[in-house]
């Protein structure tokens, strides 16, 4: 099940020293992540104010992009379909 986007950017823009940026899509992943798990990118931004506004663009904008959650199957049933 895909996380609500609302509830996900309020808690990286209360915490953004945990985050960092994608330098290549834009993607805020955890600052524990090697590559970003949307395109694979090496390079990220690790400002905070960055990782923070970002995180506040993410709550208000439509969502335009596909990422990693959708090609998770939703279930364990739905794998076996
Ligand atoms: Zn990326």
């Amino acid at each position: 099940m895909t996380p609500d986007r609302r509830e996900i950017a309020t808690t990286i823009a209360n915490d953004p020293a945990s985050y960092k940026l994608c330098a290549v899509c834009g993607s805020i992943v955890d600052k524990s992540a090697v590559s970003c798990p949307d395109c694979y990118a090496y390079r990220f931004d690790h400002d905070t104010s960055h990782v923070a506004d970002a995180a506040l663009d993410l709550a208000i904008k439509p969502r335009t992009a596909v990422s990693h959650f959708d090609l998770m199957p939703e279930s364990p049933e739905a794998e076996e379909e």
